[in-house]
């Protein structure tokens, strides 16, 4: 699981983290959702490590890692710019994490054949980025965080960079690796079709602040405020 208690944060003077509090539970499908500038990727990067808060705790699996450096989390993180090294091919991309942690030969190609078999790109591994649409690449940066087989996954916006047919196939494609898996995701979006249709559970923030947490179908029909009955009543 993963718990965040009284969660607060600032950028300089501006608070943009106020204390949230939530509990996403193991193996859940958990969708962060609010409009842009609410404080979703702030939160996925303070869980991976890359924020840190002013006052509150995290705990993944009861554990407080306020103070574990994010190399040592054990937790993958899609970024919302999915970055993928543009020299290399799809192969060492994915195997860049395991070569990093010195995992031994053997091991590292069974992983990463394994990692590109889940994302369907076994035939693409030669390849490099350039070479592949932008579904593709978005794969690429999937497996390449799956392959470290990390306790916790956070996804940031990790469909927002494809059009629209594509993205409805790969959040189906996601949900399904999802529960192959079992991991516990985190997965951002301001998409509410794709929270909706997808999540276990959500929590929709706005302006730093958890308005709202759970089940998609108890948020439509029971939205505690003007706010979330608005956003999440809009399906686009
Ligand atoms: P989007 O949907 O556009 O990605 P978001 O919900 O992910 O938005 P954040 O990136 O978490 O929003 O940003 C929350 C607020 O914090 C915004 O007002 C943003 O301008 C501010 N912010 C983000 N990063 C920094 C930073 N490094 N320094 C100062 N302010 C920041
Ligand atoms: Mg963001």
């Amino acid at each position: 699981s993963v718990e965040c208690r009284n969660i607060r944060l600032s950028y300089g003077k501006t608070e943009v983290l106020k204390d949230i509090s939530l509990v996403v539970e193991p193996g859940e499908f958990f969708a962060l959702l609010g409009p842009s500038g609410s404080g979703k990727s702030t939160l996925l990067r303070l869980i991976a490590g890359f924020n840190q808060q002013n006052s509150g705790q995290l705990l993944v699996d009861g554990r407080d890692i306020g103070s574990v450096p994010p190399h040592k989390r054990n937790i993958g993180m899609v970024f919302q710019s999915y970055a993928l090294w543009p020299h290399m091919t799809v192969w060492d991309n994915v195997a860049f994490g395991l070569v990093e942690r010195k995992v031994r030969s053997a091991e590292l190609k069974t992983r990463v054949a394994a990692a590109l078999e889940l994302v369907g790109l076994s035939q693409y591994a030669k390849r490099r980025p350039n070479e592949l649409s932008g579904g593709q690449q978005q794969r690429v940066a999937l497996a390449r965080t799956i392959v470290i087989e990390p306790q916790v996954l956070l996804l940031d916006e990790p469909l927002s960079n494809l059009d629209r047919n594509l993205r409805v196939q790969m959040r189906q494609e996601l949900l399904s690796l999802q529960r192959r898996l079992g991991i516990t995701t985190i997965f951002v979006t301001h998409d509410q079709e794709e929270a909706m249709t997808t999540a276990d559970r959500m929590a929709v923030l706005d302006q730093g602040i958890v308005q709202q947490v759970g089940s998609p179908s108890n948020l439509f029909d029971f939205p505690c405020n003007r706010f979330v009955a608005n956003f999440v009543g809009t399906m686009n």
